[in-house]
């Protein structure tokens, strides 16, 4: 390859209108003539007698061995040497080494001038990599920068042989910190979270609403609310949607799921919440009990786990060395009574605290378990719309515990108004302010249930993450507004 010797491209295609015949370019792609090529095409498609050449991602180089391919993405390292060098390129797919010879004159002094993370297109020929089993490579015969990176990166990227740079910081350049691919796997976990909870689900002839994040009153509590001005008057932005759901319940559309934000303004600086996450919400209808809704739960884990492991189980095990563990059928129960005893607590009113959660955990992965149905829960820890038992003051409601975590509070919800209302005046709360709701249950309700659970605890849960920060697209914590 000689000076200026790469490619056109227009539009992410290398245009080849005379047959075997390839455009060339200088750097500023003044200059192009064509010039004769001796290589096969294996991704030159003819359209209107011009051939193009179009891109490839890394993970589909194996398929292309022989080929002259076009591959696109991030200078991810470079490996400058007296007489070859190597340029690490990463794309959403993965990463692969390019090789550029010292007689590929232009392209070899070229590649000294590019800074790391800098985007690029590279074109060259796709080969099993001599010196390593089952990798590839391409010799690379052209490279064009498409933005060059500032040569001084606020955080690295590659962190091989690097520490990894402070969380503020890391957040800061949260675009960079997500170019990891550490940090890319969990980006892509967290849609097929998403993905596979709604597969699952519209499977089960389930509806999808969208329901207000704006509110006239608190839909859970009156205090982690975030108060906002709505014209002239306050308004609420959605703890849940649970009200709505309700809503939906009540306009007979019997199985109803919601992804979307709930907002907290908590102000715990905890490593398991957030202001700002995605709850993944149910609410299904003519139910028997709680214990249906359990049911629906754990088999919509079993399916998600089992799904993400069949697709992602190898990606997970190489960057986090971890395997996916689908759990067994059903998840183990367990009354909030017995746990309080099993963890040597006598204080049978109040909910379990962050580290009788944790130990709770342990104790049942101990049995190889990682979710636990923590049932029954006090009428004093539970909101007015749970159902309650008449034959102990505890709600039909659990919360779903994954390796020590709550990731989901569920229960069957009281469908009788008078029983409701009932139930709101003993917690000493009023109807005015939430009439609208109560008007729900008016004309007839069917018994319902469902649950609220948090995807990004799942994902913390499953890879090991630490704090739920690193788990979310962007965090939103209490002193978190940026990016
Ligand atoms: P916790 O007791 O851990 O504060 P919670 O009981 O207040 O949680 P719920 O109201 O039961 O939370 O919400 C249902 C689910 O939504 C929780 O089990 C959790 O997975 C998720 N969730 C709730 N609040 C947050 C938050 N602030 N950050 C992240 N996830 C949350
Ligand atoms: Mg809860």
């Amino acid at each position: 390859m000689t000076a200026g010797d790469a490619c056109l491209f227009v539009g992410g295609f290398l245009l080849e209108p005379f047959g075997f015949a390839r455009y060339s370019y200088n750097k500023d792609q003044s200059k192009v003539a064509p010039r004769l090529s001796n290589r096969p095409y294996g991704l030159n498609i003819k359209l209107n007698g011009v051939k193009m050449l179009s891109r490839i991602y890394i993970k589909e180089v194996p398929e292309h061995v022989g080929e002259q391919v076009l591959l696109k993405g991030f200078v991810h390292a470079l490996r400058i040497q007296g007489s070859v060098s190597f340029l690490i390129l990463r794309d959403v797919t993965g990463t692969i080494q390019n090789v550029i010879v010292k007689s590929n004159a232009e392209t070899f002094a070229y590649v000294k001038t590019l800074s790391l993370e800098s985007t690029v297109e590279i074109v060259g020929l796709a080969k099993k990599d001599p010196t390593r089993e089952g990798r590839y490579e391409v010799e690379v015969e052209t490279i064009k920068a498409l933005a060059m990176s500032e040569p001084e990166l606020p955080i690295a990227v590659n962190e091989k042989n690097e520490v990894e740079a402070a969380t503020d910081i890391r957040h800061q350049y949260r675009f960079l910190d997500l170019r990891k691919p550490k940090n890319m796997l969990i980006m892509k976990l967290s849609s097929a979270f998403d993905r596979y909870y709604r597969e699952y689900l519209f499977n089960q002839g389930f509806v999808e609403v969208h329901t207000p994040k704006t509110m006239p009153t608190p839909s859970e509590s009156s205090s982690d609310l975030f108060e906002v001005k709505y014209f002239d008057r306050p308004a609420y932005l959605a703890q849940s949607p649970q009200l709505y759901k309700q809503m939906a319940i009540a306009a007979g559309l019997e199985k109803v799921l919601e992804v979307g934000p709930i907002f907290r303004a908590e102000k715990s600086f905890t490593s398991r919440h957030a202001t700002e996450c995605t709850s993944y919400d149910v609410e299904m209808a003519f139910i028997k009990d709680h214990n249906d809704i359990m049911e629906l739960e754990e088999n919509l884990i079993v399916y998600i786990l089992t799904k993400i492991k069949e697709n992602y189980g190898d990606e997970i095990k190489a960057i986090y060395g971890l395997d996916v563990n689908v759990p067994s059928l059903p998840f183990p129960r367990i009354t909030m009574a017995e746990a309080k005893k099993l963890l040597g607590s006598t204080d049978y009113e109040s909910d379990l605290t962050s580290e009788e959660e944790k130990a709770l955990g342990e104790y049942f992965e101990k049995q190889g378990q990682d979710f636990v149905f923590l049932t029954d829960f006090p009428i004093s820890v539970r909101p007015f719309y749970h159902k309650y038992y008449t034959d102990k003051p505890c709600t039909k409601s659990a919360d779903l515990i994954y390796r020590g975590l709550e990731i989901t509070t569920l229960a069957q919800r009281e469908e009788r108004y008078d029983v409701l209302v009932e139930q709101l005046k003993a917690k000493g709360l009023g109807t005015k302010d939430i009439q609208w709701y109560l008007d729900f249950f008016r004309y007839g309700m069917p018994p319902h249930g469902g649950w609220g659970l948090g995807g990004a605890r799942f994902i913390m849960k499953l890879l090991g993450i630490e704090h739920i920060r690193d788990a979310m697209f962007i965090y939103r914590g209490v002193n978190n507004l940026n990016p």
